[in-house]
């Protein structure tokens, strides 16, 4: 809530005349408590994973030719029933986890000063802070997707999101409630060290969670602006992540690629593009940029069943380079 009744009260306290976004944001919230400003964000979530997905599960379902040949592991199709059943599994822990862990952290948001008031940040500052989380994130993200990668974590908790071998946009975050807990940590830790304003914070949570959509789309389209982000990984890097399995020692990265080159555990999936470009120049033929392929038919995508097994019998011809 502001410490302002009006508009011209807010002007003689800035000592200028407000911008058109500092207007618009005493209109929306000047009467609003912060933490109904923070609860925001659970909103957002449901209307991101409920919506952008949307799309890419058309084309799943369609086959929309033009952009058909961009799906990555293009022998995987799921049916609208196993999607809706993949959707539904996530809202069912958005409501039961994210929710309720959103709604009690809020002492912490207070605590580490993210504000609500004027002025508001410059873009500049907004777009700075935001790369500073997603490097922090991407960071941490790396070490601990890698620690649940051992036996034990892969096991009891990351064999759940590496139930859809071919990832599509709602399985971004479909995982085991300890997941989800502790990955809210490397989501946290950015606007912990770097504290900015609240429209910053929802900026985070947004563009986070649409990134993990687009990275288990499924889909590698050429003309994604994401593909002139530097170091970024997208659709197709993720994707070979989940392609191989839990044998993967690839790609753990959850944005960008610099951790797994530094590491060295991005070994598999380099030699598995430059085979993908050796076959391309032999056949003379263009596989879109694909790093890695199924082949047979009949595949789900979903790797795990309820007796353990691969459903499509695939598990033990995917190998990877292990490098510690
Ligand atoms: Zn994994
Ligand atoms: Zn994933």
């Amino acid at each position: 809530m502001l410490p302002y009744n009006s508009l011209p009260e807010a002007t003689a306290a800035l000592g200028r005349n407000l911008t058109v976004a500092e207007t618009l944001w005493f209109n929306y919230s000047a009467k609003k408590s912060d933490y109904f400003l923070f609860c925001h964000n659970i909103l957002f979530l449901f209307i991101i994973f409920s919506l952008v997905p949307l799309p890419l599960i058309f084309l799943e379902i369609k086959r929309v030719l033009p952009f058909d040949k961009y799906k990555i592991q293009f022998n995987v199709r799921l049916s609208f029933k196993e999607m809706f059943k993949c959707y539904k599994d996530v809202m069912f822990m958005f409501f039961f986890v994210v929710g309720p862990l959103q709604l009690v952290s809020y002492p912490s948001i207070k605590m580490i000063g993210i504000s609500t008031g004027l002025p508001l940040p410059s873009w500049w500052v907004v777009l700075l802070q935001l790369l500073v989380y997603f490097m922090i994130e991407d960071y941490t993200n790396y070490w601990i997707h890698r620690f649940l990668h051992n036996k034990w974590g892969y096991e009891k908790i990351h064999k759940v999101h590496h139930e859809y071998q071919a990832p599509i946009g709602f399985a971004a975050p479909y995982a085991h409630w300890a997941e989800i807990l502790i990955l809210g940590i490397p989501s946290f830790l950015g606007p912990a060290i770097v504290p900015g304003h609240m429209i910053t914070f929802w900026l985070w949570i947004a563009l986070r969670q649409i990134e993990a959509i687009e990275t288990h789309s499924g889909y590698d389209f050429p003309w994604s602006l994401t593909k002139y982000i530097p170091f970024y990984g997208g659709a197709d890097y993720h994707d070979y992540h989940h392609f191989v399995g839990g044998q993967s020692h690839s790609n753990f990265a959850s944005v960008f690629t610099y951790c797994d080159y530094i590491y060295g555990t991005d070994k598999g999936y380099r030699f598995q593009k430059k085979l993908m470009g050796m076959r391309e120049s032999t056949n003379g033929t263009r596989q879109n940029g694909r790093s890695h392929e199924t082949n047979g038919t009949n595949q789900n995508g979903r790797s795990h069943e309820t007796n353990g097994t691969n459903r499509n019998g695939r598990s033990h011809e995917i190998q990877d380079y292990k490098t510690d």
